[in-house]
């Protein structure tokens, strides 16, 4: 782990800016905008769809009843919220919670990617169709749910639904719950793959890569990507 409190000061920069922004409509309807929050040094991010009525009103993410289930499934596999980092598509409340228009996701993507820039995660966790869209463009959660999927960088991504989905149909939960189950072994990984590379057996710490042997995910034996659920 780096000591380094550039990461730290470069989120605090944006959540700052996050906080006064007016490039998109949704800044008329908002109490608070959501910039994310958590450690900006996290191997993991998560990513929602954006504010609802109970985070608008707070300025934090996923803490209304779908926040209370991912907070719930977190800490049943071991893992503390503040550990990680958690944010949304897009940062400010759709009224009445409608789904984010394309000019909406679009005016907020920059933060996102920069959110990305500092976290450097290795693991990507997307909660939801709108974050699945950004690396699974075209796919249908109900098929995907779980598969692994090198996104280059060191870095993979596993889209998992919404909560608030899993709320609508508890049958979605056992399989949810599986999942969770396999993270802690990845953010270890993950972390072993960091120290490695800052002990100069990869590459220069922060700059994890494609081929790290640590942390590259095999493809399936069927030639798709592998499943967390099998
Ligand atoms: N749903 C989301 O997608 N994000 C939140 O922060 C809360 C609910
Ligand atoms: Fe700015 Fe994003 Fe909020 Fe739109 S949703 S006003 S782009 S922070």
């Amino acid at each position: 782990m780096t000591t380094s409190s550039a990461p730290r000061d470069a989120m605090a920069a944006l959540e700052a800016e996050v906080k006064t922004c007016r490039q998109c409509n949704l800044c008329e309807g908002r109490t608070h905008a959501v910039p994310g929050e958590g450690d900006p040094q996290s191997v993991i991010l998560f990513i929602g769809e954006g504010p609802g009525a109970d985070e608008d009103a707070q300025g934090r993410p996923f803490v209304g009843r779908s926040g209370q289930l991912l907070t719930r499934m977190l800490e049943r596999v071991g893992i503390d919220r503040a550990r990680v980092y958690i944010t949304n598509v897009v940062k400010c409340r759709p009224p009445g919670n409608r789904d984010p228009l394309p000019p909406e996701i679009k005016a907020c993507q920059a933060y996102l990617a920069r959110q990305i820039d500092i976290i450097n995660p290795r693991i990507v966790v997307t909660l939801g169709r709108f974050s699945m869209q950004r690396w699974f463009p075209g796919e249908r959660i109900t098929r995907i749910q779980g598969r692994i999927r090198n996104i280059g960088q060191g870095r993979c991504a596993i889209p998992l639904f919404h909560p608030a989905a899993v709320l609508r149909d508890p049958g979605k939960m056992a399989a949810y719950e599986r999942l969770f189950a396999r993270l802690p072994e990845l953010i270890a990984r993950a972390q072993e793959a960091n120290r490695k590379a800052e002990r100069g057996e990869g590459l220069p710490p922060g700059i994890p890569h494609p081929g790290d042997p640590d942390f590259d995910v095999p493809p399936a034996p069927s030639g798709g990507q592998a499943s967390l659920l099998d």
